[in-house]
């Protein structure tokens, strides 16, 4: 949804609708936030690391950021942020 939410209507804690500012609504069952990423350091930008649009330090497959050499890995390259992902990406970092 890009709309902006003016409402969101349940039943007994049970999703119903959602009412946007234009004054049009739709029903849902669920509903899932997308929110924005900022990250306590701006060392990678700094550096001249590429963001994602998601605010992610942008990588290859081997977790090279977009500058020769420097590689990220962990929760600052990824949307799935748990513990797994982050050692997984660990071991798949570097030459
Ligand atoms: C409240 C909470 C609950 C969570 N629960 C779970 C869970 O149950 N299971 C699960 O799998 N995952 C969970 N996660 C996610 C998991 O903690 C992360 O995915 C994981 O820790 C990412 O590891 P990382 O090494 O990429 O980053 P981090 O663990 O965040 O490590 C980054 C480190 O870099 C340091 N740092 C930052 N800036 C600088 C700087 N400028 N100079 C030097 N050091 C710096 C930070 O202090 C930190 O120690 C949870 C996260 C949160 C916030």
């Amino acid at each position: 949804m890009d709309q902006d939410i003016a409402n969101i209507h349940h039943d007994n804690g049970q999703l119903r609708t959602v009412s946007f500012q234009d004054g049009s609504s739709i029903a849902i069952d669920v509903l899932y936030a997308d929110p924005i990423f900022k990250e306590h350091t701006s060392l990678p930008s700094s550096i001249g690391c590429k963001l994602t649009d998601k605010k992610r330090i942008s990588i290859t497959p081997d977790q090279q950021t977009s500058i020769l050499g420097v590689y990220a890995c962990g929760d600052c390259t990824s949307l799935m942020r748990s513990i797994a992902a982050a050692v997984a990406s660990g071991n798949l970092t570097g030459p």
